[in-house]
């Protein structure tokens, strides 16, 4: 199943369980606009490249679409769709009033030059400039993607309507008008959920192990965050490898970065002269880090990594999912039937959208917040987020994404049918 696919089998169960009007649920089927273009690149050797952009913009009826632009190589209409999708449900949940939208550029970002990147960023730009804005759709960092990318979209947009708009774009640098926290946001507000579950679960974070799959902006603020709160990761991966700490003595992600930033890679070896120790680490595979007996297991990389093959073989009591996607739908189905508790990515990641929201709002009003007064705000929406999906997961005695759907689903609704739709 393609990823679009997998969210339109998981809306349609949610669909069918609120007795959503069917009118409604046709067109949350398709987004409401899809923009795919080329974007051509004077590349540093003369030669000029073509590259292949998108946007698509899923659902507006509670504010301006909002979702961030992906630079992948393997980056596709269907991925795009999927995810622009799921930033319309994260939004509602969050309950925050943005539509969702997505964008992506098929790439490898490793294999540019730094003058490369900034005129395929500056082309993309120009290719969606029309359909973007403040009160339009607002773009903000997603994978390969990051602050810089989005002050050379500042900038650009600001150059062709002829004035500064900081607002176009969220996740950018604080000189341009960035927000304090938004950095860490999506692993923190992923933290406030963990941190309700426990309660909830009535869990002691000192007694509970974690193994993260990803230490980009995601996984590495989230594990930060958990091990500061006493949670004991034990195991971590990236692209590159994955190490499994075998005495679960808990690993400080601090001393993996420096040591990864020293080194280089992670090649299982990157404790060296750092407060853990080599010798007591483990060298695993993604697969197999994902595998791992564990309490919380967090796909914090890319989308797909849990799967109908390998959803079998998965230990973890629980799945934070602080990717996109990370779980397929058919793997859904097979972690519900053995108990494992799936915490949707609409309701996991959300802290990020939700800091992306509050930059939009200081934009907006040109006044600016504390990092504590931002903090603050996630964490509330957080645990709101997380009590009325739980309340809705009771209601329904279903599992916590069908819930979280619910909840969704319900807000879009009732924008739509105060629209006139019936
Ligand atoms: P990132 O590029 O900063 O980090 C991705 C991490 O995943 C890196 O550490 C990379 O090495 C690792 N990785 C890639 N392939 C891997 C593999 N096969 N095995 C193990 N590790 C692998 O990206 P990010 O911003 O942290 O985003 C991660 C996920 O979170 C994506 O699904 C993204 O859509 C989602 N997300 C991001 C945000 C945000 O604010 N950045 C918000 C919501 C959701």
């Amino acid at each position: 199943m393609n990823p679009f696919a997998n969210t339109l089998a998981q809306l349609k169960k949610a669909a069918e369980l609120v007795k959503l009007n069917p009118n409604i649920y046709e067109i949350f089927k398709t987004p409401q606009r899809i923009l795919q273009f080329s974007i051509p690149v004077k590349m540093d050797d003369g030669k000029w490249k073509v590259f292949e952009g998108y946007r698509v913009q899923y659902n507006n009826a509670r504010g301006p679409f909002k979702g961030g632009i992906r630079y992948h190589p393997q980056a596709d209409l269907n991925e795009v769709k999927a995810l622009a999708a799921l930033m319309t449900w994260k939004c509602a949940v969050a309950n925050i009033p943005l539509g969702g939208g997505k964008g992506g550029i098929k790439v490898d970002p490793e294999q540019l030059s730094n003058g490369e990147l900034e005129r395929l960023t500056r082309g993309y730009t120009r290719a969606v400039k029309d359909f973007i804005g403040p009160e339009k759709d607002i773009p903000a960092p997603d994978v390969n993607t990051n602050a810089v990318i989005m002050g050379w979209i500042v900038d650009e947009y600001s150059e062709l309507v002829g004035y500064p708009v900081p607002g176009v774009v969220t996740g950018k640098p604080l000189s341009l008008g960035g927000s304090l926290g938004r950095e860490a946001a999506t692993g923190q507000g992923g933290f406030h959920i963990l941190q309700e579950l426990s309660r909830k679960l009535k869990r002691d974070p000192k007694k509970t192990t974690v193994v993260i799959q990803g230490l980009g902006n995601v996984g590495y603020h989230f594990a930060e965050a958990a091990f500061k709160g006493g949670y004991k990761i034990i195991a971590v991966a990236d692209s590159k490898g994955s190490i499994y700490d075998k005495r679960h003595k808990g690993m400080n992600p601090k001393n993996i970065i420096q040591t990864k930033q020293k080194r280089g890679l992670m090649d299982g070896c990157y404790c060296v002269g750092a407060a853990c120790d080599c010798e007591h680490y483990k060298r695993v595979t993604t697969k197999q880090l994902l595998e791992l007996p564990c309490d919380i297991l967090v796909p914090a990389a890319l989308e797909e990594q849990i799967t109908g093959a390998n959803a079998g073989r998965i230990k973890a009591k629980v799945v934070l999912e602080l990717a996109n996607g990370p779980v397929t739908h058919e793997a859904d189905e097979k972690l519900n039937k053995k108990g494992i508790l799936v915490v949707p990515d609409i309701l996991a990641n959300s802290g990020g959208v939700t800091v992306s929201y509050f930059e939009w709002l200081q934009n907006l009003q040109n006044s600016y917040w504390s990092e504590q007064e931002v903090n603050q705000k996630l964490a509330g929406v957080m645990s709101k987020a997380f009590h009325d999906v739980w309340q809705q997961k009771e209601k329904y005695h279903t599992d916590l994404r069908t819930a979280a759907y619910a909840v969704a689903l319900n807000r879009v609704a009732e924008a739509m049918q105060a629209k006139g739709i019936s």
